[in-house]
């Protein structure tokens, strides 16, 4: 395979992502929507496909897709269920019903922490199918495999699938994408958007260009990406393998392809569907999907403030870029209030921020007051940054206040005078490498601080200690 560089072509890739909604019940039955139970025991005429079974739609599963919709800035649409006529075995009836031109949202978009935001083209309602196990020889695939279990538990679970626009242009862009649709359908109650469970899956359409030009290249769609990892690593792998065939003269063929995880490869599964091949027609026995205005509000009104807006209001309270990765971090571990409140109470943005993302990540989560009292102390050079971490694990551990700890632990507030004397006390003690740092030398600067820890009982804060022996030099 040719070797390619990211300067030769630009990956362009659109994904497909399924989501299990969470409701109680199937889209069109009473039936449980469970994962993990006996196979096929929540079955029965309607998701079975039995003749003379009608499907009654389930109103809360239109809430959640509305939810999905109003999340991703969608237009929320008078819509249509079609058949999606095909005859594998993982749907009894022969057809999913799906919405196919007219879907309940149309068009929106998703912000990603480093800026950049990803189009959506629709988030349509469907339902799930079965689920097909492969036993014996083929490595659960069915080629080569002895006989297949099919269990019908998950056939006519309530599914959004929520396509892009093929607006990503990396495997990490894309996977920033997943991680934040997740955080939002969590953050809206829609699902538990489980990758291992199955309660999220992604199909990736993905294409090469070279960099600047208009037109979009072929593309593979691959399936079977059951991590957010598979998926970078699947792009990683289809990138390389595009760009060898393009820079060989052979196209790339439209096709859906397997990834296979321990093999760290995609290969061919079949030709592209196209959407004749579907024969879709409007479902008859189900009439057409207009939610009210007043529901619509109502749903809007519960949502929840969202991962992007709450990132926002991080950055602006705390003072920093939105685009700053320890607000992203900080939104993700759910500790903004903390931060926020923490600000409010006079603590620093950029201190807190940091703190919070790298200190607290793992484990409780401190009292509010006790956190924006340990940050005051460092911000006032009370404590150095060590102390202070030390502090903040012991309120983390086991609470309290953080004067009483910082004083228990023997970290006594340390005069600014005392810190200058022993600054003074090493310069005078050493003038060989005095005029080594004078000349230029920086890193005797580390000599320096080493004296002055010393003479200090380590109490002195390092950062501290170099800026006096800057403002000592220039004094000169
Ligand atoms: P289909 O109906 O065949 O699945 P769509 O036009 O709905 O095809 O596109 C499916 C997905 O493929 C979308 O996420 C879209 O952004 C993406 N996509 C379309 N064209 C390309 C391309 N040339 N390269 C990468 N992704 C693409
Ligand atoms: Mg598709
Ligand atoms: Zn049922």
């Amino acid at each position: 395979m040719t070797a390619t560089t990211a300067t030769e072509w630009e990956m362009v890739v659109g994904l497909e992502v399924h989501c299990e909604l969470a409701t109680a019940t199937k889209l069109f039955c009473a039936c449980r929507n469970a994962f993990g139970d006996e196979p096929n025991t929540n079955v029965c005429p309607v998701c079975l496909g039995l003749p003379g079974s009608l499907p009654v739609l389930n109103r809360h599963a239109v809430e959640l897709a509305m939810r999905v919709g109003l999340a991703l800035h969608s237009s929320v649409e008078p819509s249509l269920f079609h058949r999606k006529n095909y005859f594998y075995p993982d749907m009894p009836k022969d057809y999913q019903v799906s919405q196919y031109d007219e879907p309940l949202n149309v068009g929106g978009w998703l912000d990603l922490p480093d800026g950049s935001r990803v189009g959506v083209t629709r988030a349509h309602m469907e339902e799930d199918t079965g689920k097909t196990t492969h036993v014996g020889g083929g490595g659960g695939r069915i080629h080569g495999a002895d006989h297949s279990l099919v269990d019908y538990n998950r056939a006519g679970v309530p599914l959004v699938e929520i396509v892009s626009e093929p607006d990503i242009r990396s495997s990490e862009q894309a996977k920033a994408y997943v991680n934040e649709l997740r955080a939002i359908l969590v953050a809206i109650g829609a699902s538990d958007a489980r990758m291992e469970e199955g309660s999220l899956r992604i199909d990736a359409n993905v294409s090469l260009r070279r960099p600047g030009a208009e037109a979009f290249g072929t593309r593979a769609e691959i399936k079977n990406l059951n991590s957010v990892r598979s998926l970078g690593r699947a792009l990683e792998y289809e990138v390389r393998r595009q760009a060898g065939r393009l820079e060989a003269g052979e196209p790339v063929v439209q096709e859906t392809r397997h990834w296979n995880e321990d093999e760290g490869r995609t290969s061919s599964m079949r030709s592209k569907e196209e959407a004749y091949d579907y024969r879709y027609f409007p479902e008859p026995d189900l009439v057409p999907l207009a939610p009210s205005d007043e529901w619509l509000a109502g749903v809007r009104a519960a949502l929840p403030v969202l991962p992007a807006d709450r990132r926002v209001a991080l950055a602006a309270a705390a003072g920093v870029a939105g685009t700053d990765p320890a607000v992203a971090t900080v939104v993700h571990l759910g500790l903004d209030d903390l931060v926020l409140a923490a600000v409010a109470a006079g603590a620093g943005g950029r201190l807190a921020l940091n703190r919070a993302a790298n200190e607290l990540a793992h484990g409780a989560v401190p009292d509010a007051a006790a956190f924006a009292g340990v940050l005051r102390m460092e911000g006032d050079g009370r404590l150095t940054a060590t102390q202070a971490k030390a502090v903040l694990a012991e309120l983390v551990a086991s609470g309290g206040d953080p004067e009483a700890i910082a004083k228990a632990k023997g970290f006594e507030a340390l005069d600014g005078g005392v810190v200058a004397a022993a600054v003074d006390a090493a310069i005078a003690a050493a003038p060989e490498e005095w005029a080594r740092f004078v000349a230029g030398e920086a890193k005797v600067a580390g000599f320096f601080v080493g004296k002055v820890m010393a003479a200090t009982a380590g109490k002195a804060d390092g950062k501290a200690v170099t800026a006096l022996l800057r403002e000592r030099m220039a004094d000169r």
